[in-house]
């Protein structure tokens, strides 16, 4: 089954605290990443003279154990857990990406995507077309830019402070050096980074909130598009590499309608409260006489009891969702690829049957689960189905960290709304509008959003073709790094 949800690029994590059992740590942290990325994941520890790298393929908690992670010692560490956007999926492509230069040793993982990686891999002297992973293109540049190889801590900073303004795209860093972890957004800030602070006096850096709930750490606050933390023994100290008027704040809207967990906080706003609030908006936007509102689980969810809440409809669970459902595959037929999604997703009949629904979905972006889905309910015996979605219509490709840079595949780039209703089989379809939408996110302040998917506003040039457009299965042949088996 291709799976037709949205890909996250990744979650990064990352840990100063002297004293503790970090390599345990992270892992937490890592695990309530996950939904960031399921393809990969990796811990990196600095015992001080040296950094350790433990990565694999799979899901967090497969690929660590007790004993693997007994065997990484240190009191400061970084970790995270990958979607490929740029790159495959395989190992060499796994992260945190590792470097030795002179007495330096350093270890990087990314969340977002690169958008110049053709002139930077040019640069370099890779040929274009043997691009594995902009995040290791990152860690090559600045790896080119420690000429000293001194091993002193404010060299390797400098030299990432040089890096980053070559850097063009969505890149929320964090960097394991062996004193020190480094956290950093790009000037317009698409990703989320936090910074939190441990009981005992330790830092912790995540992509979000409930990362750092895990492990007990109050949340500080967000590093600021733009900002770098440099934290070490002598605190967190913040640094801006880049001049004032490039900063431009353009947070991601798509982490408020699907990625982000709903218990987390962005940007100040809950993030199960802002889908609560579209649904609210969907429902006074497009109001439908039905007797049952139900979502399609789970990241709609909150937004079907808002449109219940602000319509009077009653809510309604019309599907069981397979907990235990990771990643789904590629079927080779079609009644297999029913079944699959039947695996994931189960109507309850005795629910739905008969009655005229309100079905609520975060977003259409490739429609191909959604289709099975409609069948689904129409084979229970559903009377009508309205649907509604809690986000625009998704236009454009996102090269700034999701796997949508094949506009092909954008149904709403290839269908007007009635032809995507009668695609699907649906009685009405209505979207949330884009006004609605960012007010929903932010009712106090509607800018400092990236919405190119939705208006085509693109907040920064993007490639029309090349080694960024999507996943090529080629690498190139940088050294390789050192890991632990
Ligand atoms: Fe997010 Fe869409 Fe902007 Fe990509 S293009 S960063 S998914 S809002």
């Amino acid at each position: 089954m291709d799976d037709s949800a949205p890909k996250e690029s990744c979650g990064v994590f990352g840990l100063y605290a002297p004293g503790s059992p970090v390599s345990h740590m992270v892992y937490l942290g890592l695990f309530a990443l996950q939904h960031r990325g399921q393809e990969a994941a990796g811990i990196a520890v600095s015992e001080g003279d040296k950094i350790w790298v433990d990565k694999d393929t799979g899901l967090v908690s497969t690929i660590f154990n007790d004993y693997r992670l007994q065997t990484l010692r240190g009191d400061l560490a970084i970790g995270h857990t990958r979607y490929s956007t740029t790159g495959s999926g395989d190992w060499q492509n796994s992260q945190p990406v590792y470097r030795q230069v002179g007495k330096h040793q350093f270890a990087l993982a990314h969340n977002g995507n690169l958008v110049n990686t053709e002139p930077l891999a040019t640069e370099l002297g890779v040929p274009a077309d043997g691009i594995g992973s902009d995040s290791d293109l990152a860690a090559e540049l600045l790896a080119r830019e420690l000429h000293g190889g001194s091993g002193d801590q404010d060299e390797l900073v400098e030299a990432f402070v040089r890096t980053l303004p070559r850097l063009s795209g969505a890149y929320s860093f964090v960097l394991l050096s062996q004193d020190a972890i480094i956290g950093v957004r790009d000037p317009h800030g698409f990703r989320p980074l936090f910074l939190g602070r441990l009981n005992d006096g330790g830092w912790a850096l995540a992509s979000e909130t409930p990362a750092l709930d895990v492990i007990d750490a109050a949340v500080v606050r967000e590093i600021q598009p733009g900002e770098m933390v440099v934290i070490d023994g002598a605190g967190v100290k913040s640094l801006w590499p880049f001049p004032a008027e490039e900063i431009v704040p353009k947070f991601c809207s798509f982490e408020y309608v699907y990625f982000a967990r709903p218990d987390g906080n962005l940007r100040g706003q809950n993030v199960h409260r802002v889908r609560q609030r579209m649904g609210e908006a969907l429902a006074r936007q497009a109001p439908v006489d039905a007797d049952a509102v139900v979502p399609i689980p789970e990241s709609s969810v909150p937004g079907a009891q808002g449109y219940a809440h602000e319509s009077g409809i009653p809510y309604v669970d019309g599907f069981v969702k397979n907990r235990y459902i990771g990643r789904t595959f590629i079927a080779p037929t079609q009644q297999l690829r029913r079944n699959a999604v039947k695996i994931k997703l189960n109507p309850i009949r005795e629910n739905i049957e008969g009655k005229r629904l309100v079905v609520v979905e975060d977003s259409i972006i490739r429609a191909t689960t959604l289709l099975e889905t409609m069948r689904m309910l129409r084979n229970s015996g559903v009377a009508e189905i309205h649907l509604r979605v809690l986000s625009p219509p998704y236009k454009w490709p996102c090269w700034y960290g999701m796997d949508t840079t094949d506009q092909s595949k954008l149904v709403a780039a290839q269908m007007s709304v009635e032809e995507i209703r009668t695609f699907l089989g649906a009685d009405s379809l209505a979207y949330l509008d884009i006004d609605a939408m960012l007010t929903a996110i932010s009712p106090e302040d509607t800018t400092g959003l990236c919405t190119a998917c939705l208006t085509g506003d693109y907040p920064i040039p993007v490639p029309s073709h090349g080694v960024a457009n999507g996943r090529t299965e080629t690498r190139w042949n940088l050294p390789i790094e050192a890991v632990i088996p």
